[in-house]
């Protein structure tokens, strides 16, 4: 028996808890792993919360992230003992996920755990971390420099944001913060953010072309936000997006990608091939300082994280949360 959260139920009447299940209730797959430590991402606090549809069969064990060591593997890649990290995949919410003390899984979905990272820092990394470190690959791709002026992160507070802000700052680049939150100013500037910007600037209604401010820009919010954004980058300018925090919607106008020449980049870390998950996760040991990366953690135990995600979606958490699993 080990422990898990187990979503139970149905879609829109779902219960969720910290069960006791059986090794033999283990979905299929050729790699098994002790999970060490699992974190909350929003997408596992939609879940869990239930206030998104991710589960998409049920029973269900959330957890999109997850770090341990491997115990039985028919995988030629893997051998009991390695250590592992997996992002994604839709695991979690099609396949049982990592808030879990045992996981099945495809190993074409694992990887080697990067060094020096323990399997505490992969955590606070997470698919959070490694999607901010995606969008800061989008911009250096379509040739945002430190020279280019300024870049603006939204979210900054929330776990893509903070670890964005500290790759980003590391780098050279010059970076305004977006948050709701002026309270954690201080927070933001130990990451690395020269200027706070108040999320209430951006979250109303915009015009389609604003004063051109933004050299590149990395948005979690979507919607209303993301459209000011769009309006506010300098000719040229690059903005990599990957979150729906403020909403699903992009009430823009087409003016920044005609006239200004933007671009709009899609991010998205479920899918992305091992290629560019292996060169992500190298990009982080040597552009994320693990003292910033540490000064990111609230760990929560993990009879508590099912109360977290309702915290965390009501904004109450900040960073990056990080859950001990191990019996
Ligand atoms: P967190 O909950 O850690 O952070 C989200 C942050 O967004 C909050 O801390 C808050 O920051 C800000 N926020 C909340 N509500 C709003 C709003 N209405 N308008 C603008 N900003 C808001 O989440 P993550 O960092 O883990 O994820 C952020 C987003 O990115 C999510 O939408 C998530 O689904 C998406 N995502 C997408 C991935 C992909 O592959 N495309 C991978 C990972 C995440 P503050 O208080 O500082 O303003």
């Amino acid at each position: 028996m080990f422990k898990a959260i187990l979503m139970e139920g149905s879609r829109g009447d779902q219960q969720v808890s910290l069960a006791s299940v059986d090794e033999a209730q283990l979905p299929e797959g050729d790699v098994t792993v002790e999970v060490a430590y699992s974190t909350l991402n929003y997408k596992d606090a939609l879940a869990i919360t239930g206030r998104a549809p991710i589960a998409k069969s049920y029973p269900m064990v959330p957890g999109i992230d997850l770090s341990g060591t491997v115990t039985e593997s028919a995988n030629p890649a893997f051998s009991a003992g390695d250590q592992v990290v997996l992002n994604g995949w839709g695991v979690g919410e099609k396949h049982w996920g990592g808030l879990a003390q045992k996981a099945r899984l495809s190993g074409d979905w694992l990887i080697p755990l990067q060094a020096p990272f323990t399997p505490r820092q992969a955590m606070a990394i997470g698919t959070a971390g490694y999607t901010a470190m995606l969008c800061v690959i989008a911009l250096e791709k379509h040739g945002v420099t430190p020279d280019s002026g300024d870049i603006l992160v939204t979210g900054a507070t929330g776990g893509v944001g903070s670890v964005a802000i500290a790759i980003l700052a590391k780098l050279g680049y010059s970076v305004t913060a977006v948050t709701g939150r002026s309270e954690e100013a201080a927070y933001l500037k130990s990451l690395g953010a020269r200027q706070i910007l108040d999320r209430a600037e951006l979250s109303g209604p915009g015009k389609p072309l604003a004063r051109e401010t933004w050299a590149g820009a990395i948005d979690v919010a979507g919607g209303q936000v993301l459209a000011n954004v769009c309006a506010g980058m300098k000719y040229g300018g690059v903005v990599a997006a990957c979150g729906l925090a403020a909403g699903m919607d992009f009430p823009a106008t087409v003016a920044p990608f005609i006239l200004r020449g933007v671009t709009l980049c899609g991010v998205d870390s479920v899918m992305a091939p091992k290629a560019d998950r292996l060169y992500a996760w190298k990009r982080l040991s040597e552009d994320l300082s693990p003292d910033l990366l540490d000064s990111m953690i609230t760990e929560v135990a993990f009879e508590d994280a099912i109360e977290a995600a309702g915290q965390l979606m009501d904004g109450k958490l900040r960073g990056r949360i990080v859950i001990p699993v191990a019996g």
